[in-house]
């Protein structure tokens, strides 16, 4: 294909208002642009117009009608965002062609509104940032964000205060990166945030338009949609709240992985309550009961803090007991460290001696060692799908990941001898092995 030949989608902008407005009207050209669009200074080379509106005054809101009006008149599909955002019946009621109303800072939601109106052009050849962005994970994986801050407020922890409350992205954004990424060969999509569970509650899970279909900002809608895609789907930070069941029917049908990665920090009610955790009256013994009912596959893994402040030997052992019962997959453990300005520095509960954090920790790693070895070992002689990460010349094998494995925190699969393969690849293996953490097995022919 020649340059001439490949048509450059076109976005035209009028901004009005504010500084901040001009500073989102930056901030939606800069992401534009970096996606292959161009900027059109007029209305007719522009395939579609995007208007930032100021709703601050009625005299800027009249100003602000106009200018869509114009732009309806002009270029005929029109993209609203801005202040005046907020009133979208107000500028449908005056205006019913504009394709999409956005609110203020919602740039997401405008970009996302632009690849409907107009798809991207990507063109590896020609464009300086690849169609799936600019990753510092290898390319067969990729972490994909869908909201940031939290609602929560665990004593031990300042993410709120530095990174505000939860902000979701709307769910089209994230489908069409997740789209981007599949497309450009990521072989594995690893949904996070801060507390995935809680996606799209501050949308009052608005919907949004991907692909022409509206999609709820909701936990479970969202999973099923990034299901869709020809990628494994790995979810982490989820708490279990009630409504997370309706994603294990999921799971166990493969659309997405079957692995949840829950960090419960502790189990015995006096420490959760001390550290404010979330979900922490929901019966988690027995939801996780009935999750490996339905999906006996399914590998829960977990963080843990041992020597919070007034965790007492009683507590403690009411943890390693909980731990014998739940029989997790994958276990991560941390000593209790105060952070500079979170609450639990102020609960005056009685700090937990280092050499006793140290000695619980080992008590904690040894119980889990033994459960995650008594779970592994019974994958023997299994068929399971490993994901390739590397290849190690030197050790002559391949290093790669099982369903039940995150990359960096969990274990690995090895398969002596199969240095042909490349990271990426997706092999059908036999586990012939197990080992502590990890397991060995065998290419499938
Ligand atoms: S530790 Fe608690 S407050 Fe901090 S980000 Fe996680 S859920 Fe939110």
């Amino acid at each position: 294909m020649t340059i001439a030949a490949r048509h450059i989608p076109k976005v035209g902008l009028v901004s009005l208002g504010c500084p901040k407005a001009l500073v989102d009207s930056e901030r939606i050209l800069t992401q534009l642009r970096a996606e292959g669009y161009m900027i059109s200074p007029g209305y007719d080379a522009a395939d579609v117009v995007i208007v930032n509106t100021c709703g601050f005054l009625d005299s800027a809101k009249a100003e602000s009608l106009a200018a869509i009006g114009e732009a309806i008149n002009e270029n005929g599909r029109v993209i609203v965002t801005g202040c005046m955002g907020v009133e979208a019946e107000t500028i449908r009621a005056a205006h019913p062609a504009v394709l999409a109303v956005t609110g203020p800072h919602q740039y997401e939601a405008v970009v996302s509104a632009v690849h409907d109106a107009v798809p991207p052009a990507h063109d590896a050849k020609f464009d300086l940032i690849p169609p799936q962005g600019l990753r510092l994970t290898p390319r067969h994986y990729a972490y994909v964000k869908i909201s940031e801050g939290c609602n929560n407020r665990c004593s031990f922890c300042i993410i709120p205060s530095l990174r505000g409350d939860l902000v979701s992205r709307p769910a089209a954004s994230v489908l069409y990166e997740a789209e981007r990424l599949a497309k450009a060969g990521v072989k594995e999509l690893l949904v996070i945030s801060q507390d995935t569970s809680a996606y799209g509650i501050d949308l009052k899970f608005a919907e949004s338009k991907y692909r022409g279909r509206e999609v709820r900002a909701k936990f479970a809608d969202l999973v099923k949609e990034l299901g869709r895609f020809d990628a494994w789907v790995r979810l982490h930070y989820v708490y279990p709240y009630p409504h997370v069941d309706e994603i294990i029917p999921l799971m166990a049908e493969g659309k997405i992985l079957p692995y949840l990665d829950i960090p419960f920090q502790h189990a015995a009610p006096n420490v959760l309550k001390a550290m404010r955790r979330p979900a922490n009256q929901e019966k988690v013994l027995d939801r996780l009961d009935a999750w490996r009912k339905f999906c006996p596959d399914i590998a829960i893994r977990s963080s843990f803090i041992v020597g919070f402040p007034g965790e007492t030997e009683e507590d403690f052992a009411y943890l390693l007991e909980w731990m014998k019962e739940a029989r997790l997959e994958r276990v991560g453990c941390f000593k209790y460290e105060p952070v500079a300005g979170a609450k639990a520095n102020d609960l005056g509960a009685a700090q937990v001696p280092e050499k006793v954090k140290e000695e619980r920790w080992h008590r904690l790693m040894q119980t889990q060692q033994e459960i995650s070895a008594d779970i592994f070992s019974a994958k023997v002689g299994r068929e399971i799908d490993v994901l390739i990460d590397a290849i190690d010349e030197e050790n002559e094998e391949a290093v790669g990941r099982s369903p039940w494995d995150a990359p960096e925190i969990d274990g690995n699969v090895f398969l002596p001898g199969a240095t042909d393969l490349k990271p990426g690849d997706m092999v059908r293996t036999r586990i012939i092995g197990a080992e502590e953490y990890d397991l060995i097995g065998e290419r499938v022919s």
